[in-house]
């Protein structure tokens, strides 16, 4: 087993390494596409939720063997680093392995409150992410659970974590992706200063309201007059990118 790979096709959009943590994610988002790729029934993969075997010592033991140091390494790519409600100790553990091997993380996560806990171990080389699909409800009520992702941690809590990681330097970034609601997208983009780097795709696999090429046209050109007045990056997933050449 070697825990860090190099993702393959659409993946790879997410970064150049990546180390999946757990088995399985409980936050049950409808378009979740990780039981399809690791060949999993929905229901076993949103219910048995603990650390991939020995995945701390297979870490230690690739790190070593391999020599990996100066990386970027995305968490997770097939499962959520703090999955609500379950024991997420080894996503520190790890951590502080990457860390101390010379490696960075970029963390993606819909739960902010537990991933709070470990901001203690990131620095201005790390990044800090959340998933933000655009939602039909009030975001500041923090009662307010999507019915997308009614697992997850509250949208208010995804965006008080990214504003405390910005607070401490930590590099903030969100993957806007899928884009469910694009109205509540381009307003959280025209408003939210703590924002590093964008990352927008389009809802694949499912039914969709949203006018894909305007959509894609109208966030790019926001987010290119955000990158000329305060430098924030951005990036268009291929597969919104092929709608918007269409
Ligand atoms: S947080 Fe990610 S891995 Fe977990 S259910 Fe949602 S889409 Fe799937």
């Amino acid at each position: 087993m070697k825990p860090i790979y190099i993702p393959k096709g659409a993946a790879k959009e997410y970064g150049d390494y990546a180390l999946n943590i757990y088995t399985g994610c409980p936050h049950e988002c409808f378009y979740c596409f990780a039981p399809r790729v690791l060949f999993k029934k929905k229901q076993e993969f949103h219910n048995l939720v603990e650390p991939r075997k020995n995945i701390f010592d297979e870490t230690i033991k690739q790190i070593e063997k391999e020599s990996i140091t100066g990386k970027l390494i995305h968490l997770c790519f097939s499962c959520d680093p703090y999955p609500k409600g379950f024991d997420s100790s080894t996503t520190r553990k790890i951590i502080k392995l990457l860390k101390r091997s010379g490696n960075n993380v970029q963390v993606l996560t819909k739960n902010g409150l537990d991933a709070m806990r470990d901001f203690d171990l990131l620095d201005g080389n790390d990044w800090f992410g959340i998933t933000y699909a655009g939602y039909d409800g009030n975001v500041s009520d923090n009662n307010f659970i999507p019915s997308e992702e009614p697992n997850a941690g509250t949208p208010h809590d995804r965006l008080y974590a990214l504003k405390q990681a910005h607070k401490l330097g930590i590099k903030t970034w969100v993957s806007a992706e899928p884009v469910i609601n694009e109205a509540d997208i381009l307003s959280f983009i025209e408003c939210a200063d703590y924002v590093d780097m964008w990352k927008v795709g389009k809802l694949n696999y499912y039914q969709s309201e949203v006018n894909w090429y305007k959509f894609g046209h109208t966030v790019e050109n926001l987010l290119k007059s955000k990158n000329r007045i305060y430098g924030i990056n951005f990036y268009i997933k291929q597969s919104l990118r092929k709608e918007m050449e269409k």
